[in-house]
């Protein structure tokens, strides 16, 4: 029989694998996929890396900080700030307490009043008092009921936060908690968003680079989980029919699975996300590594990145990856996408559109939990006796929040 058995390699079952193999327990970690990382995935198209959704991490995690080499990641880091298209032209968005010599660009920008800028300021001075863990305990409301009670004027709401947060939160209303905003506004604040070269997909494989040989089982789909079958210990069932016993089960799989195999967990409702990738002979951004922001309140893109601006390896020598963004789901045909998209992106960075070529269209129906409520994941998560459930959807829907849950069922379940 298996000590404990862990079922997904996303971020939250690898967590909790090295912090039980740290503290000495044995594990086995199965995962339906044919590669480990769950919603973190690079896939590599005429020498182009393509992440899975576009998604950034921020060297601030606590959880990151922990686990990971960022210099064996080779990060690559966006610049702070964004530029934002505004129906009256460009305009930028800086960081003033790193990027000061940017200050006098950024009160300029067609973006919001001044009285905006000195309320990014004190939004800035309430996310970063006080410990991270205390921002899941502050009084709750929504992100859009937090700015409108800041004072923040519905120009800076519309062109600038509407866009870049909503990037974030993958919906553009902000019904996403107050402590959610807090959270990123911080991490934003303390660090920077980053790319590993040659991918996200890079995160997960340190990860699973640093547990014992073999220790996870790749193409192991789990189709059930049955409670107390064998003496003092749990079966799972793989959908070959295989029987694998252990003493505990770590359900890290995503909310929605999560649920399906554990009736008393309720299934997480998603936010979607479509992005388009597209292969460019030089980058719109004239090379720069910085977030680009629609804030015109037209369109559908709401973001694009150049990845290969920021870190190496995204795109073959001589040529740049571009990744739009469309929040939620999109119901054209990928032919009917890319053309609308193609018109767009003209209007917006001129002829040089038409030598782009579109890569893939990435459909993501289930890419963030709506998580209620959040938590920093310090509680120990257990459904029933010997079951264990982590993931996003049990913390925050994020990198940091995957991993600060695997790590603490991961701690606990080593006390035991
Ligand atoms: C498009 C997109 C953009 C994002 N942007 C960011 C960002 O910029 N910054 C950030 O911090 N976070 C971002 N996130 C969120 C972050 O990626 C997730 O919160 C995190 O990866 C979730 O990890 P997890 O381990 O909880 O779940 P998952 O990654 O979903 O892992 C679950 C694992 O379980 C496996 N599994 C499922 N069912 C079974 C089964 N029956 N049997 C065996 N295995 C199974 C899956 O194959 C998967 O490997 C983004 C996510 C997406 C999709």
């Amino acid at each position: 029989m298996k000590e404990v058995l862990v079922i997904g390699a996303g971020l939250a079952g690898l967590t909790c694998a090295r912090t039980l193999q740290a503290r000495g327990v044995e594990c086995l970690v199965l995962d339906a996929a044919e590669a480990v990382g769950g919603r973190v995935r690079t896939d590599e198209v005429e020498g182009f890396r393509l992440d899975r959704g576009f998604q950034v991490l921020l060297t601030a995690y606590p959880a990151t900080r922990e686990w990971l080499s960022y210099d064996a990641l080779r990060l690559g880091n966006f610049a702070p700030g964004a530029r934002v298209l505004t129906p009256s032209g460009e305009g930028r968005v800086s960081d003033p307490w790193r990027a000061p010599g940017r200050m006098w660009e950024t009160l300029r920008a067609p973006i919001g009043t001044l009285a905006d800028k000195l309320r990014v300021g004190a939004l800035r001075l309430a996310s970063t008092r006080g410990t991270l863990d205390a921002i899941w305990e502050r009084a709750k409301r929504s992100a859009a009921e937090e700015l409108r009670a800041r004072g923040f004027s519905p120009l800076m709401l519309e062109r600038f936060l509407r866009p870049w947060l909503g990037g974030i939160f993958l919906e553009r209303e902000l019904t996403t908690s107050n402590r959610m905003l807090f959270f990123v506004y911080r991490m934003f604040s303390e660090g920077y968003a980053a790319l590993p070269a040659g991918g996200m997909q890079r995160i997960p494989e340190q990860l699973a680079a640093g547990l014992k040989p073999d220790t996870c089982r790749l193409g192991a789909k789990v189709v059930a989980v049955k409670s107390g079958a064998t003496s003092g210990g749990h079966e799972i069932v793989l959908a070959d029919g295989e029987r694998i016993n252990a003493r505990h089960v770590v359900i890290a799989c995503d909310g929605a699975t999560a649920a399906r195999l554990v009736p008393e967990l309720a299934a997480p409702a998603w936010r979607s996300v479509t992005c388009v990738q597209w292969a460019a002979p030089e980058s719109p951004l004239g090379g720069e590594p910085v977030l680009w922001l629609n804030g015109t309140g037209h369109g559908r893109i709401n973001n694009l990145v150049v990845p290969s601006d920021v870190a190496a390896d995204y795109a073959p020598k001589g040529s740049a990856l571009v990744s739009t963004t469309v929040i939620g789901e999109c119901i054209e045909t990928d032919a009917e996408l890319v053309s609308r998209l193609s018109v767009e992106l003209t209007g917006h960075h001129g002829a040089v559109v038409k030598d782009w070529r579109a890569l893939a269209v990435q459909r993501i129906r289930c890419a963030l939990p709506v998580v209620v409520p959040e938590s920093g994941a310090k509680a120990k998560q257990t459904v029933r006796e010997g079951h264990w459930v982590c993931g996003d959807h049990f913390a925050s829907a994020s990198i940091q929040g995957a991993m600060a849950s695997g790590q603490s069922v991961g701690e606990a379940l080593a006390a035991e």
